[in-house]
Formats: C-alpha cells, structure tokens, sequence
C-alpha cells in the first residue's frame, strides 16, 4: 500500500470533492485511507482508514441488498439491471423508458429502492441503520443529518427524478418522505475499514444473515455482477478494464471492490473525477490489482 501511494501521488491535487452538496464541500480535499480485510479475517488500514467520510452511494449496494432480501427476484420488475451509460443522476433515459430505472445504482434506481424499503418496513430508518450495522459489527455508524438537509436543499436534480417515477407510477410513497430517506441513506458515515469489514459480506465466503436478511449465495453473486456491470454509472467499463473487480463508488470520495471469496477492498479520496469517481481511489485500486496480478479476470 506504501509503494501504490507512493506511485498515486502525482494525482493528489487532480480532481475536486462534490461541491454540488454544500456539506460535502467542505470536506478537506486532501486526504487519503484503505483498508483491505481477507476472508479470513486479515485486516491491512493504511493511512486514513480511520476517519469516516460520507459513504453516499455507496450506501446503495446495502438498500439493494435488503430490497433484494426482502422481495426476491419480483425486485426487477421495478427496476433495471442493465449498465445506464449515463450519469448518475441522468433524467434522460428515464423519461424514454417510462420511469423503469436501468440499475439500483444510479439515483433513480436507488430512489425506488428507497420507496420500496418504507413500502415494506415499519421504521426503515431504524432497520437500514441497523442492517448496516450488523454487516460492519459497529452500533456507532450512523447518518449525518447535516449532509442529508444541505442535499436535500439543494437536491433538485433527484427532486426531478423522484417526480419523474412518480408521475410513472414507479413509486408508491410521498415524494417529499422518499427523497428525504434516500439522502439520509446517502449521508451515512463510515471508515474504509468499516466498510471493508461490511463488504466482507459480499464476498460469499459465508452464508449471508444480518439483521434478520438473508440471501444465497446465488443472490450475491447476482449483486456483484450488477456491481461488476453498473457500479461505476458511465464509468463502469473504465473501472472493470482498469481493476477488474466488482465495485461500487460514492460521491464522498469512497470506493469499495470486492474480491470473491478472497478479500474486500475500500478506499477513500475526496477528490473526484468527471464521472463522480475518486481520482486517487480508482488509481490504488487499479495498481492493487496489477501488483498483486491478481483479478477476476
Ligand atoms: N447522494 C448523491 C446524489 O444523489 C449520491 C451520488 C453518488 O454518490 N454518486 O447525488
């Protein structure tokens, strides 16, 4: 990890944290964490993979896979599971396609989510915090409301998308309740060895339970290809040629790989390229894979 920072840090200055969300703007910029955990319970932090950051999307891949626990394959009438090509936070497919978002991992396929979440749980803030919980081992990860409200403020392209579905009939709660759910998912903090430590769930080493979820085996692989396929919005080619692994990114500078029954990865970078993705994040990720020769490929 020394020897990948050391070759990274050309790039430190490329790139600027999601100004877009006021509370995100403020994050220093300058900052650096991984944290790689085996199977077998090997944890290897380096540098910052202590400091907790605003997971933001990537909080999408826990809301899919509590959806995905939930309704079982009926989830996909729903929503997509193609690659968008697109964005993000695009409104152009969706208007062509009638509301049916193409993945759960861009905004609007995560907004359903959301919807479908407070459809179905009783308190889904309580229980999204608590599965979270479950899969890191750690009662004291939790949302940043200040995050939340300063996206919420200035959240008018997802206000756009969220009237979008509901125009199509594709969401069933109040709009203003879904938004507000789906910014506080998005605003909850952890540190890369937290989420390497969730993730580890994902790699199917072993059977998948927390909180009362369960999903096969034959699920999770399911969800690392769509992780494999839409994890990176218009960047998810680039991302699987240049690392090779499934993976998700977040607007926060965070980005989490998996390793399939070996290992998972996150690291975290505030400053992001074009397309969304941590500069520095997507280059550690691209040499951990070369040097190590190893990838699912
Ligand atoms: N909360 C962010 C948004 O909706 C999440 C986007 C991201 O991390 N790519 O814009």
């Amino acid at each position: 990890m020394e020897d990948i920072y050391q070759e990274i840090l050309p790039f430190a200055s490329k790139g600027k944290q999601a100004d877009y969300i006021p509370a995100l703007a403020k994050v220093n910029p300058d900052q650096f964490g991984m944290c790689l955990e085996t199977v077998s319970g090997e944890v290897y932090p380096f540098r910052q993979a202590d400091t907790r950051f605003s997971i933001q999307s990537i909080t999408k891949v826990f809301a899919l896979a509590m959806s995905l626990s939930l309704k079982g394959e009926a989830l996909w009438k729903r929503v997509g599971k193609e690659p968008s090509g697109t964005s993000f936070n695009s409104l152009v497919q969706l208007e062509v396609e009638k509301g049916i978002p193409r993945n759960p991992f861009i905004n609007a396929g995560a907004i359903v989510i959301a919807d479908i979440l407070m459809t179905e749980l009783d308190d889904p803030e309580k229980e999204f915090l608590d599965f979270i919980r479950a899969l890191a081992g750690n009662d004291t990860i939790d949302y940043n409301m200040e995050v939340a409200l300063s996206e919420r403020e200035k959240g008018y392209l997802n206000a756009a998308i969220a009237n979008m579905l509901k125009y199509h009939g594709t969401i069933d709660n109040d709009i203003e309740d879904v938004l507000m759910f789906y910014f506080k998912m998005c605003s909850v903090e952890m540190t890369c060895r937290e989420l390497a430590s969730a993730f580890i769930a994902f790699t199917n080493a072993c059977p998948f339970d927390f909180a009362g979820y369960k999903l096969s085996p034959s699920q999770i692989k399911r969800m690392n290809a769509v992780m494999q396929t839409c994890g990176f919005y218009d960047e998810a080619g680039e991302f699987s040629y240049l690392v090779g692994l499934p993976g998700k990114s977040g607007v926060g500078g965070g980005i989490v790989a998996i390793y399939p029954m070996r290992y998972a990865v996150a690291v975290w970078s505030p400053r992001l390229n074009s397309k969304g993705n941590s500069v520095m994040g997507m280059k550690a990720l691209e040499l951990l894979t070369t040097a190590t020769q190893e990838s699912i490929f």
